[in-house]
């Protein structure tokens, strides 16, 4: 193990507030929205190339659309609940492995040097945690404080309607 004395540090709560509490909710809140689309029909859509739609596995229209968007019919049935909750279990594990405890993990510092074993502490968020979060919609200016905006997504607790 080593401590790259290059790489810019991030800590876990900062300016934005807490990065894998906001995390955390982020995932809670997309897995949640494709929990409620699966119970409309079944959570594996697929193209129907007829009607330039996605349907889903019981045959249920989810969407249809006009010949020019056939890219963004594929583009939906790529991104069915069913995947989207396979990505939430995912990187909730991930953030479990990596956010608010110790270990050692790959970083890049500001030169581009990669460090295979860069050491993080509790308080450190790694780039695992920064990528996962950014994915989710985080960045520097997050404030995870805030309860409205597509920034800001509801906490664990709430309820969609
Ligand atoms: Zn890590």
């Amino acid at each position: 193990m080593s401590n790259n004395p290059n790489y810019q540090r991030h800590p876990v709560t900062g300016v934005g507030g807490d990065i894998l509490a906001w995390t955390r909710g982020a995932i809670s809140h997309t897995e949640r929205a494709a929990q409620t689309a699966a119970s409309e029909g079944s959570p594996q859509w697929r193209i129907d190339d007829v009607l330039y739609a996605v349907r889903d596995a019981q045959q249920g229209l989810v969407v249809r659309t006009r010949e020019d968007r056939e890219a963004s019919v594929s583009h939906i049935a790529l991104h069915d609940p069913e995947l989207v909750l396979r990505r939430c279990a995912a990187d909730r594990q991930l953030l479990d492995l990596h956010g608010g405890r110790m270990h050692s993990c790959p970083a890049k510092d500001e030169t581009g040097y990669l460090d295979e074993w860069t050491e993080f502490s509790h308080g450190e968020a790694c780039p695992v945690v920064q990528n996962l979060a950014e994915v989710y919609g985080w960045t520097d200016h997050t404030d995870s404080r805030r309860t409205e905006g597509a920034q800001a997504p509801p906490s664990d607790g709430d309820q969609m309607t």
